[in-house]
């Protein structure tokens, strides 16, 4: 590889390690955590899948030959991480009068449409849990004898068996939200289910036979289990947000390690994504009145504006959503996406240097994916009058490449997205900003203020004299 070598923070021995795959010869190897598809995805799952989108784009464009793997858990997730409660996907079925298929069905195809709006590249591979529940049980099969024990409510795996035990979580047993049903006949806290048995009398809408009787597959044997058959353990890179650190990702390497009969985790760099918080705290479904894409969407802003506003912070930091910081990133997408439509259609001198901004842009996403170092990097580029044109194009794809932030294509007609409570059309307001612009020619200044607050009252606030040349936009 040529240019900056890639760093990456390994959250498994919390320190910043140059990255080199582990076999080059199958290129870099990355499994994500996915959604669990029983509910709308909120912005803040959205920001674990920004983050995974912006190490898969670094991975390429730094000249690695990428395999990614996002798993989509239809089953087994419960209410609580620690593999206690009810079945999120049963759950929701029950609440909507739905059957847990049609649910996963339909939040997984909302999860990939989110993914689309969002210019998330659609990774290699994104497997269903309830494909791979006969892999799950061979699986389990290997090392249930010697790590796992079987109460009446299923198998569970004994954690004192492996070694560290929790080094993940850097030794905290966090007791918090995850450990409030105890299972009766738990050797450990922190022994957790591999597989769980529907009880007697009792019939669930997902389960399968086992050895250990009819039931369904614990939540982190799902991950273990797909990432091992696609990538192969070990791979290179896992990812999750930053809970996963303390209890998923945690019993995953303890399966892992049963798997091996050794002391290898799975996977060589253990990578997490910070929350995005609100005034409340971490945005979670659970809380009700979440925030979610397609809601941004129907009040008028670019999905991509979520996107900038994500990498605008480290995804090693907690970034807060607020209406606030959401206007700010449409403000500044607004400003990259005029000053890019001016600087592809610029001729330019053709001097100029396109290889500092690339040199920039590298040592920046390869500084631990970087992205909020790499945004002014961009802006400077979208300033520079000296490049002339086919630079200008080539170094433009190239930030895009990484970034993903279209700016190749995106033009100021593009932002304009309709409200979907808008009660004008986009038509109308421009004949209606046509006539204002008469009525001011010929200086009949009430006319034309009348039709300003014609304007607000349908949520149209007129902009005179704008910056960035915006004639109108839409309350939020
Ligand atoms: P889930 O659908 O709950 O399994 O979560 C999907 C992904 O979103 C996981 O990687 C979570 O760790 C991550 N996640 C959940 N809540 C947040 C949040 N508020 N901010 C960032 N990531 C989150
Ligand atoms: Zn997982």
């Amino acid at each position: 590889m040529t240019g900056a070598t890639l760093t990456l923070y390994n959250s498994l021995t919390r320190s910043l390690e140059p990255f080199a795959p582990i076999d080059p010869a199958k290129g870099v190897r990355v499994y994500s955590c996915g959604p669990t598809v029983y509910s709308d995805p909120h912005l803040g799952n959205l920001r674990a899948y920004v983050f995974t989108d912006t190490l898969s784009r670094v991975l390429r464009w730094k000249g690695y030959p990428l395999t990614h793997v996002l798993n989509i858990t239809d089953v087994g997730h419960l209410t609580s991480d620690a593999d206690e409660g009810e079945d999120k996907m049963e759950a929701a079925a029950k609440k909507r009068g739905m059957s847990a298929w049609d649910i996963s069905r339909h939040y997984a195809d909302v999860f990939r449409r989110n993914l689309r709006d969002l210019n998330i590249r659609t990774p290699d591979h994104m497997p269903l849990a309830t494909d791979y529940i006969a892999k799950m049980i061979e699986f389990a099969k290997g090392f249930a004898d010697a790590n796992c024990y079987q109460l009446d409510s299923g198998l569970y795996f004994d954690s004192s068996t492996v070694p560290d035990y929790g080094k993940l979580s850097g030794g905290q047993d966090d007791a918090g939200e995850g450990r409030i049903e105890s299972v009766e006949g738990k050797r450990h806290p922190q022994d957790f289910a591999i597989w769980r048995t529907t009880p007697p009398g009792e019939t669930r809408q997902m389960e399968w036979d086992s050895p250990w009787g009819r039931g369904a597959p614990g939540w982190h044997l799902e991950c273990s289990v797909m990432s091992a058959e696609l990538l192969g353990l070990p791979f290179d890179i896992h990812t999750g947000g930053i809970d996963h650190r303390e209890i998923h990702h945690v019993n995953e390497i303890a399966q892992n390690q049963a798997h091996c009969r050794c002391g290898d985790s799975g996977a060589r760099v253990w990578m997490h994504n910070n929350f995005l918080v609100d005034r409340g705290g971490k945005m979670s479904k659970s809380k009700g009145g979440i925030a979610t894409l397609d809601a941004l969407v129907a009040k008028g802003v670019h999905p991509l504006a979520y996107r900038l506003m994500c990498l605008s912070a480290h995804y090693r930091s907690e970034l807060e959503f607020s209406g606030e910081n959401l206007m700010a990133a449409l403000v500044r997408l607004r400003r990259l996406v005029l000053a890019a439509e001016k600087f592809r259609a610029a001729e330019g001198k053709g001097g100029g240097n396109a290889a500092s901004y690339l040199e920039r842009l590298d040592a920046a996403v390869s500084d631990d994916l970087n992205t909020p170092k790499a945004l002014p990097v961009l802006e400077e580029l979208l300033a520079d009058k000296q490049l002339g044109q086919e630079a200008r194009l080539m170094t433009l794809a190239q930030f895009d490449t990484a970034l993903g932030l279209n700016l190749l294509d995106l033009g100021r007609a593009d932002l304009r997205v309709r409200p979907a409570d808008a009660l004008v059309t986009e038509a109308e307001i421009e004949t209606r900003l046509a006539l204002r612009k008469d009525a001011r020619a010929a200086k009949d200044f009430a006319r034309s203020d009348a039709i300003r607050d014609e304007l607000l009252g349908a949520g149209v606030e007129v902009m005179d004299g704008d910056p960035l040349g915006w004639d109108w936009k839409v309350e939020l």
